[in-house]
């Protein structure tokens, strides 16, 4: 007898599985990952099969068998990997199995096979068309439309109309599995060639192949200044690990930076790049997975869940900016791509790349670290100098309005970093002091003018602008501070003008494709400003800035968090590698804190220096890497429930040499009051077997009261 051993995908927590299932003789084909529809708690329910076993502790005549086995299996590692994440981040196999299945599994319209028909001109479409047989104009377009862009999904040009050329022979229409061929560059259709390495860039690429050729190796970080050409190092590497018949996958932070990074790999590789994110329609990425899985595409380039590509034979995992906190997943579970790569490296013995101009300590202590020092256009990085904004009242420091001044003058571009969007930050009543908070979250309201509305950052609420106080109706609203949209509109005020355009870029632009815009806009202008959140300093090429100011650099050290300065580093050092690619450069960094150790060492461009301080200071405070982190939140109706149960569980949570902070009551959140516990621990992988054991003890008492439990190991 043959036993499968399925884990349901069920949404609770209560539910612990895998539960044996025998298999009928007509699904003798199901291995480890496939996915069934199997009845469960007296419904029909989607599962994979996790193991398969000889016999059962349950006698056979009491056990069911699965309904349907569904298409997509799921490789058996990512199974693995799956059941690895549900116990390292405190979730539920379920959970972390959605998360491994192909995109749209177990939809109804998926359990069929869904072919497309696709259309290519014949040989006697091509000399019809070359030999002047009789063709209306639209038939002619079609089969010129053909012989330029060879073969094409038949409804994008009209399914009835082929039919016609199909029935003269012209043209052939078959039904297979459409796969749309990765949009080809507009640099033409050769592959572009490798470039001559720099004696640096070869030095690196040297380490990367020694790392890669030793099996059971420790990641690798590329730590290169902005401009070094670490691009250049990943298609190199990348093109070796092919060459071995191996597979590749490639991280990039966020959405928005994948097409950038898919044209290059494209333009190096042509249809083995395969791309995965969630901007994708359903059918679009079930393509993409299935042309990975089936060995057809070798490369998978995408944000944090291209980390779960189903290549086989993986042999490199890269991760762009490897600092950036888009790595982590707010999900459940609270994956951290970069872990995860560690993870699927580890298991092929492929190699860890990570890339950064500003790597966190973690990945420095973590493996060995090559160095690229220099730009490839040998530029030297732009002076940063430090503004004191202590005393001062304008949000502008003079030097700041003097540079910005000149810049216009000579039609130049600047990009202007303040990380906070909006026009002012909170309202206030003048007559009694009343501040406008979200009625849903314990934070105030931020006023958007453009949008004509007051809104929370947390949960969305959205109200309109006040006009009087509903405490005292008083109509004297003051508004305090300044954000994005404030900034953007007093420097259009003052210096902007039709060929002097100022941008901006925050997450108010919503969707990716006006964010592009944006980009495009000031990409195509001469001159100009970009005004922005930290967006600005993500990964963008911009080649010909020649000023980047950051205003209220000190703001993100004002976070009570063990990483702010981390962050406070990278954002400046990431703007000024904005600043002075191809014009030398000069950034300004605005600050109520110029001694801050964070803003000075950025200042120098001392990366080295910067790190060195940090890991002894985290060293000395035991704080990651030298220990790990483990937050557990439980958010309620009532702050007291939320309490309670932080109570309980700090009472359960119990792991050798760890120190517990909490329960400490969090600001309440769309409409939750919140009470949280954190871990520190010494020893991770006791630490999370207790938090994760405590957790589902207390998980059925926690929901009868209404209490949500969630856990985030290695919390940003
Ligand atoms: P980084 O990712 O390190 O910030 P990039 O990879 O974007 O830098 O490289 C910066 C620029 O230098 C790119 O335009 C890239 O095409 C170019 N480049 C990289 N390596 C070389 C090389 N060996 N020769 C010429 N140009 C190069
Ligand atoms: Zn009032
Ligand atoms: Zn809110």
């Amino acid at each position: 007898m043959k036993i499968a051993r399925v884990q349901p995908l069920a949404r609770t927590r209560a539910v612990r599985g895998p539960f044996d299932y025998k298999l009928k003789p007509e699904h003798a084909e199901v291995e480890v990952g496939s996915v069934v529809r199997v009845p469960f708690a007296r419904r029909s329910m989607l599962g994979v099969v996790v193991e398969l076993a000889g016999e059962s502790s349950v006698t056979p005549e009491r056990l069911a068998e699965p309904e349907a086995v569904l298409e997509d299996r799921v490789p058996a590692d990512l199974v693995e990997l799956a059941m690895w994440m549900a116990s390292e981040y405190c979730s539920t196999p379920a959970r972390a199995l959605a998360l491994v299945l192909a995109p749209g599994a177990g939809a109804r319209t998926q359990t069929r096979t869904r072919t497309r028909l696709e259309a290519a001109i014949t040989a006697s479409g091509l000399r019809a068309l070359h030999g002047g047989a009789v063709l209306t104009a639209r038939q002619r377009g079609l089969l010129e439309e053909l012989e330029r862009r060879g073969p094409i999904l038949a409804a994008e040009l009209g399914t009835t109309a082929l039919r016609r050329l199909e029935a003269r022979g012209l043209v052939e229409i078959e039904g297979r599995m459409w796969r749309p061929s990765p949009r080809r560059p507009a640099v033409g259709h050769a592959p572009a060639d490798p470039l001559p390495l720099t004696g640096e860039q070869r030095g690196a690429l040297d380490a990367v192949r020694a790392a890669s050729a030793n099996g059971r190796a420790s990641p690798l970080l590329l730590h290169g200044v902005t401009g070094s050409g670490k691009t250049e190092i990943y298609l190199q590497a990348a093109q070796a690990t092919l060459a071995a018949s191996r597979s590749v996958i490639v991280l990039v932070p966020e959405i928005a930076l994948t097409p950038q990074a898919l044209a290059r790999f494209t333009a190096r590789f042509g249809d083995v790049v395969a791309v995965m994110h969630s901007g994708l329609s359903a059918a679009a990425r079930r393509i993409q997975w299935r042309r990975l899985r089936d060995g057809e595409a070798r490369i998978c380039v995408g944000p944090r869940s291209a980390v779960f590509a189903p290549l086989s034979d993986l042999g490199l995992l890269i991760v762009d900016e490897e600092h950036e906190s888009s790595y982590k997943h707010e999900g459940d579970p609270r994956y951290d791509a970069r872990a995860v790569a560690e993870r699927r490296a580890r298991a092929h013995g492929a190699l860890l790349l990570q890339g950064s101009a500003t790597p966190r300590p973690e990945s420095v202590i973590a493996g060995a670290r090559v160095r690229l020092s220099r730009r490839i256009d040998a530029r030297p990085l732009p002076g940063v100098e430090i503004l004191d904004m202590r005393g001062r009242h304008h949000p502008l420091h003079p030097e700041t309005r003097l540079a910005l001044a000149d810049l216009r003058r000579q039609r130049g571009k600047a990009v202007v970093l303040l990380n906070r969007r909006g026009w002012s930050n909170f309202l206030s009543c003048r007559a009694c002091g009343r501040v406008w908070l979200c009625p849903h979250c314990d934070v105030a309201l931020v006023l958007h003018r453009g949008g004509g509305r007051m809104a929370c950052h947390h949960c969305g609420h959205q109200e309109p602008i006040p006009s009087r106080c509903p405490a005292c109706a008083s109509t004297a609203v003051a508004r305090h501070g300044a954000g994005t949209e404030r900034l953007e509109h007093e420097l259009q005020g003052a210096l902007g003008d039709a060929s002097f355009p100022v941008l901006r870029l925050d997450a108010d632009a919503t969707g990716t494709r006006a964010r592009a815009q944006v980009l495009e806009r000031f990409a195509a202008a001469d001159g100009g400003l970009l005004v922005g959140t930290q967006m600005v300093a993500k990964g963008h090429d911009f080649p010909d800035v020649a000023l980047g100011v950051v205003l209220d650099a000190d703001a993100t050290l004002r976070f009570p968090d063990f990483r702010a300065e981390e962050r406070t580093f990278a954002l400046i050092t990431q703007l000024a590698g904005r600043a002075g690619r191809a014009v030398s450069g000069r950034v300004l960094v605005q600050t109520r804190a110029p001694e801050a150790r964070s803003i000075s060492f950025a200042a120098r461009h001392d990366a080295d220096g910067f790190l060195a301080q940090e890991l002894s200071r985290r060293e000395a405070l035991r704080y990651p890497p030298f220990a790990s982190l483990i937050r557990i939140v439980c958010a309620a109706g009532e702050a007291a429930e939320a309490q309670a149960l932080a109570g309980e569980l700090r009472q359960r949570v119990d792991p050798p040499g760890a120190s517990i902070l909490g329960p400490a009551p969090l600001f309440r959140l769309r409409g939750r009051a919140r009470s949280q516990i954190v871990v520190k621990a010494e020893q991770r992988t006791p630490a999370i077997a207790s938090v994760g054991e405590a957790v589902d003890a207390l998980a059925s008492v926690a929901s009868r009261r209404g209490v949500s439990v969630s856990v985030d190991v290695d919390p940003q």
